[in-house]
């Protein structure tokens, strides 16, 4: 592969304040080879002079869902494979225009889209995904409708199973464990389960917990054992405390969380993911989506306190990440999280959020989200100083002069 050498750059290493200026940088074979103050020789690579702009890690969206096309889940299972995986690409691709190199897809992804994207099908992000998500009946991710009967649809004929496109309804310890396994078998990364009643499934309240004890536990256990983590959908402070307390590494959303909940997870070394253009855009959008009228008043209530709860998880010390959770045509709207964090965060707290921090929650760190020898090369060159402006990311990718992941030059408008 070629070799790529970056001069004159200012660093942003995806944790530390201090940028140091006049780097080199070089990259072979898909890695960061060296990094240094001084001139490297390397004759065979291909230059690009940064001109002192500020070179950086490639951003980690942890919060996606690639194959959700639409925001009301009955037309995402109605449209089938091809319109959603047409969705996905065009997903993908966007995220990846705005410098997200890496995402991870926390509900309904798999081995699929995992290997188009690693064959080079279409060009995208480096793609993570935690196949189906686990939930039990009548938890989040179960989206009948009250009236309906129960429907069983046979997997494999050894056992009756419901699932719908991002979920699979599982109930006792047993079936946790199997379908635990079974995700992992298809190459999940980590393991998602809906710990809480959430906005947009019909029959759950947002502030109902989720799953018993055992159930969690031993989910927990099946991903130690595969060295690998639980993420825990959650709204109530109630769900991310016992969620936490049971084992899970990561959270998802944790908006109705209170202070005493915030620095329990802080203390416990936990992640959250806080999502706030979703809810945002639903609270804009939603109706004119056709979002249902019930899902509606969640997104309204949830909104009321997301942004004062980031600021509890802030004050309390919460390793957090950037996460996003959009639907169908709100898919643009990714940058725009930046803006939202803004009002409770600094520029330098969202740039680790949106690199360093996620790649440690995904058990990645030195491998993503940072500038270090060994790393990817997954690299930005930013036109302007993001830790004193954030907005600058939050452009759709058009402050972006450079775009590279994994030593491949995705965007390069230097010389
Ligand atoms: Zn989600």
């Amino acid at each position: 592969m070629t070799q790529l050498l970056f001069k004159n750059a200012r660093i942003f290493d995806g944790t530390s304040a201090e940028c140091a200026e006049g780097m080199y940088l070089l990259v072979a074979d898909g890695r960061i080879q060296e990094v240094s103050d001084r001139p490297i020789s390397a004759s065979e690579a291909r230059v690009i002079d940064v001109g002192g702009r500020t070179l950086m890690p490639g951003m980690i969206d942890a919060h996606i869902h690639a194959f959700a096309s639409d925001v009301a889940v009955q037309r995402v299972e109605a449209m089938g494979e091809a319109y959603r995986t047409a969705h996905a690409l065009r997903m993908l691709t966007h995220a990846l225009d705005c410098g997200f190199t890496t995402v991870r897809d926390i509900g309904g992804g798999n081995y699929g889209l995992y290997k188009a994207a690693a064959d080079g099908l279409f060009v995208g992000p480096r793609y993570f995904y935690s196949g189906k998500i686990l939930s039990m009946t009548g938890g989040h991710g179960d989206f009948r409708q009250v009236e309906e009967s129960p429907r069983y649809q046979s997997v494999c004929g050894c056992s009756s199973t419901i699932f719908n496109t991002v979920a699979v309804i599982a109930d006792g310890v047993d079936e946790c464990i199997k379908s635990t396994r079974e995700q992992l078998r298809q190459g999940a990364h980590c393991i998602k389960i809906m710990g809480s009643g959430g906005v947009a499934s019909p029959t759950d309240p947002i502030w109902m917990n989720q799953y018993r004890e055992d159930e969690i536990r031993a989910i927990v256990n099946e991903c130690v054992e595969r060295r690998s983590y639980v993420s825990a959908h959650c709204h109530p402070a109630s769900a991310v405390r016992r969620c936490v307390e049971f084992g899970v590494r990561s959270i998802e959303h944790g908006t109705l969380i209170d202070a005493e909940t915030a620095r329990f997870v802080a203390e416990k070394g936990a992640y959250i993911v806080p999502t706030m253009v979703i809810i945002a855009a639903l609270v804009e959008l939603g109706r004119k989506l056709g979002f249902p009228a019930q899902s509606q008043e969640k997104a309204e209530y949830a909104w009321k306190q997301a942004i004062s709860g980031m600021d509890l998880m802030r004050q309390a010390g919460v390793k957090i990440c950037f996460g996003t959770d959009l639907m169908g045509s709100m898919y643009d709207q990714e940058c725009r999280e930046f803006t939202l964090r803004s009002e409770v965060f600094s520029p330098l707290e969202m740039l680790r959020q949106a690199t360093s921090i996620p790649a440690g929650m995904m058990m990645l760190e030195g491998q993503i989200g940072c500038i270090a020898p060994g790393a990817h090369a997954d690299l930005l060159v930013v036109e302007g100083d993001p830790l004193k402006d954030i907005s600058l990311l939050a452009a759709n990718g058009r402050n972006l002069r450079t775009i590279v992941r994994g030593g491949v030059v995705i965007r390069n408008e230097l010389l």
